[in-house]
C-alpha cells in the first residue's frame, strides 16, 4: 500500500509558466483557495526562456494597429483553421493585460515619450511586440510571480503530476510525486487548470525546454478529453545550428525585427525569391524598403525576412537543399550588416538583442555584431492541444480547464510570433476567472482511493520491472529521431505510417522500461514516466497529420503541397476510444460571422 499526503483545493493550477500564473492570480483574486504545482522550481518555467515579445496593438509605435488588425493577421497567420472567437478575445484583451502587467510593475522597454515600445515580428503589420530587450519571458515570469506569492498561492514546487481524477465527466483532483523525495501526494479539487506549456521534446532538435513533455495534453487525453490540431508544429526558422551542444537553442526573432537578414552561401538575400500571394501587398521588393520598414518608415512594407515562420523555415530548406546552405547545414543570418546603414551599430545590436549576442560569444565564439550567425529550423511550438470552449477554457471534461501552449485553438495552423505569451495573459485570466466560477458553483468531487493507488502504481512500475529492461533514455532519444525524420517539416503518408509503426514498437518498449536505485534523485524514473506523454502526443501528431491531405501552416506534405480548401473547414480532433486506441475525426469549424469576415476582407489590402 503507497501511502500519500493529501491536499484540498477550490482551484488547482498545474504549470507556473505564464498561463498557469495568470490564472492562478485571477482565481485567487476571486476569494477561493488555490494551489499551484509545477515541475521545475517557482520561476524556472519555460515561459522565462521567452525572448522577442508580447504582441498586443496598443498602437504605441504607429497609430493604424488596432484589434482588428491583429485579429486578421492572426487568422491569417493560422491560415484560417484558428478558432475565430479565441483569436477576436485575444486581439481585443491583450492590450489590456499587457498594461496590466505594467501596473504591476513590469519594466518594459520604452518609447521616446515613456510609453511601452513595440517592436516589428513576422506576419504582424505593425510593430506590435511589447519587449525587454530580448528578455522578455524572465519579465512577465518575475511579475506575475510577484503578483502571485503576494495573493498568498499554495506552490508545490519541483512536483509532477502523472494522474487526473475523474468521475462521471467530472474532474475530482490530480495525483503526483515530489521529485527530489519520490513521495506521493493526492490533490482534491472542484476546478482544475491544465497550463503544463508545450510538447517539442518529441523532437531532436528543439527550442523547448526539458519540460516540455507534453504531459497535460496526455493527462487530459488519458482522463477522455479531446486534442485537437495536433498535426500544427511550429518549425522556427532559426534555431542555433552549431557547435552540435547548442543545435535547437532559439535565435529570437527579433534579430529580423530589427534588421537582420537571411543569406545563402552564395550571399543572397533568397528570401525574396518567393514571396506567397496573401503576403504580397504587404512586402516589400527590395531591400532598401525593407530596411526602411524595420526603422519605422510607415510608407515602407515589410521584408520578407517577416514573413511567417512555416514559410521562412521551408525557404530555408530549400536553399539548403538545392546546396546553397552554410557549412553546418543551415543558412546565415546577419545583423552585423546593420553597421552600413547605422552609425554605433555594435552597441544597438548589444542593446536591443544582449541574449542573443552573449548566446552566440558564449556557446559559438561567434560576435554577431561582426559577422553573421549560421541558423536553421527547430522545433519550437505546438499549436495543437486540449480543445476548450472559447470563452472560458474549459476543456469536454466538466470542471478541467486548459491555458497556454497546451490548449488549442487561437493559432490555427501557425502561430505567429508573440502572440503566445499575450495567449497565455488573455486565456490564463480567463481559465482562472472560470475555474474559480466552476468551483464556487459546484461541489467537491469524492476521490476513489483505489484509482490514487493505481495512478501511482503505474508510476513505480519502473522499478519492479525485472529481466531484461529496456533504458528510458534510449527510447526517448530513439522516438526522437524517429518523429524529427518521419513526421518533422516535410511529411509524406509512408513516412508517417511508418512511425506509427515505430511508435506502437516504442510503445511496447516502454512497457518493460526498467530503473534502478530508489525514488529519491532519480532521473531516469522521471524519464520513464515523461515517455508515456510523448509517446501519446506524438502517436496524437501523427494519426492527426496523416489525416490532412493537405499542405497548411505548420503542416508540410511533400505528396500534398497544396492548400486544398476544404480541409479549411474543419479541425482534426483526436480521442481516446473505450478500448484504449486513438479516435481521430474531423470536426467542422463554426462559421465565420459576417462582421469579422468582413475585418479580414479589407486587411488583405
Ligand atoms: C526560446 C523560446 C523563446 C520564445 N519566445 C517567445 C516570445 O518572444 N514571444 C512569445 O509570444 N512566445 C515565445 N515563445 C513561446 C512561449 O514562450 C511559450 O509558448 C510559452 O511560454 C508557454 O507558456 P505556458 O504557460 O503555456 O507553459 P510553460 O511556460 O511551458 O510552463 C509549463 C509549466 O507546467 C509545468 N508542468 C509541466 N508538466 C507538468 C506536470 N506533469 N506536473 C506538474 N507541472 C508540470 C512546468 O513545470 C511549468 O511550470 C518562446 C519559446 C521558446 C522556446
Amino acid at each position: 500500500m503507497i501511502t500519500f499526503e493529501s491536499f484540498e483545493y477550490d482551484v488547482l493550477v498545474i504549470g507556473a509558466g505564464g498561463a498557469g500564473l495568470r490564472a492562478a492570480i485571477e482565481a485567487s483574486a476571486a476569494g477561493v483557495k488555490v494551489g499551484l504545482i509545477c515541475k521545475s522550481l517557482l520561476g524556472k518555467a519555460h515561459t522565462v526562456m521567452a525572448e522577442g515579445g508580447v504582441a498586443a496593438a496598443l498602437a504605441n509605435v504607429d497609430d493604424r494597429d488596432s484589434w482588428k488588425v491583429h485579429f486578421a493577421d492572426t487568422m491569417r497567420g493560422g491560415q484560417y483553421v484558428n478558432n475565430w472567437r479565441m483569436a477576436e478575445l485575444h486581439a481585443k484583451e491583450a492590450p489590456d493585460r499587457v498594461r496590466e502587467l505594467e501596473a504591476w510593475g513590469a519594466v518594459f522597454d520604452r518609447t521616446k515619450d515613456g510609453r511601452i515600445l513595440q517592436r516589428n515580428f513576422g506576419g504582424h503589420r505593425y510593430p506590435r511586440l511589447a519587449h525587454v530587450g530580448d528578455r522578455t519571458g524572465l519579465e512577465l515570469i518575475r511579475t506575475l510571480q510577484d503578483q502571485g506569492v503576494h495573493r498568498g498561492l499554495d506552490v508545490h514546487m519541483e512536483f509532477t503530476i502523472v494522474s487526473l481524477l475523474s468521475a462521471d465527466g467530472r474532474v475530482n483532483g490530480v495525483v503526483g510525486y515530489e521529485r527530489e523525495r519520490g513521495r506521493f501526494k493526492v490533490f482534491n479539487a472542484t476546478a482544475v487548470v491544465l497550463a503544463t506549456g508545450g510538447a517539442g521534446r518529441a523532437y531532436k532538435i528543439t527550442s523547448n525546454s526539458w519540460e516540455g513533455t507534453g504531459d497535460g495534453h496526455a493527462l487530459a487525453y488519458r482522463a477522455g478529453a479531446e486534442l485537437m490540431d495536433m498535426e500544427f508544429i511550429q518549425f522556427h526558422p532559426t534555431g542555433m545550428i552549431w557547435p552540435p551542444s547548442v543545435q535547437g537553442i532559439l535565435v529570437t526573432e527579433g534579430v529580423r525585427g530589427e534588421g537582420g537578414i537571411l543569406l545563402n552561401r552564395e550571399g543572397r538575400r533568397f528570401m525574396f525569391d518567393d514571396i506567397p500571394e496573401p503576403y504580397r501587398n504587404q512586402t516589400a521588393d527590395n531591400e532598401e524598403e525593407g530596411w526602411r520598414y524595420t526603422q519605422g518608415d510607415k510608407n515602407a512594407r515589410r521584408p520578407p525576412e517577416l514573413l511567417t515562420r512555416d514559410h521562412v523555415a521551408r525557404c530555408i530548406m530549400r536553399e539548403v537543399k538545392a546546396g546553397r546552405g552554410s557549412p553546418h547545414g543551415g543558412v546565415f543570418l546577419d545583423i552585423a550588416w546593420i553597421k552600413k546603414k547605422l552609425s554605433g551599430a555594435e552597441a544597438h545590436i548589444k542593446r536591443k538583442l544582449p541574449s542573443m549576442y552573449h548566446q552566440f560569444k558564449e556557446l559559438g565564439d561567434i560576435d554577431i555584431t561582426k559577422e553573421p550567425m549560421e541558423v536553421g529550423p527547430t522545433t519550437h511550438y505546438i499549436m495543437g492541444g486540449i480543445r476548450v470552449d472559447s470563452d472560458t477554457q474549459m476543456s469536454s471534461i466538466a470542471g478541467l480547464f486548459a491555458a497556454g501552449e497546451c490548449a488549442a485553438g487561437i493559432n490555427g495552423a501557425n502561430r505567429l510570433g508573440g502572440n503566445s505569451l499575450s495567449d497565455l495573459l488573455v486565456f490564463g485570466k480567463r481559465a482562472g476567472e472560470h475555474a474559480a466560477v466552476f468551483a464556487r458553483g459546484n461541489r467537491r468531487g469524492t476521490i476513489d482511493g483505489a484509482a490514487v493507488q493505481r495512478a501511482a502504481e503505474e508510476a513505480l512500475a519502473p522499478f519492479d520491472r525485472q529481466g531484461r529492461t529496456e533504458n528510458p533514455y534510449t527510447i526517448q532519444t530513439e522516438l526522437q529521431d524517429m518523429m524529427q525524420s518521419l513526421v518533422g517539416i516535410v511529411r509524406t503518408e509512408a513516412e508517417m505510417q511508418q512511425a506509427l509503426g515505430e511508435l506502437a514498437k516504442l510503445a511496447e518498449r516502454a512497457g518493460r522500461a526498467g530503473v534502478t536505485g530508489h525514488r529519491e534523485y532519480n532521473p531516469g524514473w522521471h524519464t520513464a514516466i515523461d515517455l508515456r506523454n510523448l509517446l501519446t502526443v506524438s502517436e496524437a501528431i501523427a494519426r492527426s497529420a496523416i489525416e490532412r491531405k493537405e499542405s497548411r501552416g505548420g503542416h508540410f506534405r511533400e505528396d500534398f503541397p497544396d492548400k486544398i480548401a476544404e480541409y479549411a473547414t474543419f479541425n482534426i480532433v483526436t480521442r481516446r476510444k473505450p478500448d484504449g486506441s486513438m479516435e481521430v475525426r474531423r470536426v467542422p469549424l463554426p462559421p465565420l460571422p459576417p462582421e469579422l469576415k468582413q475585418i479580414i476582407e479589407e486587411q488583405k489590402a
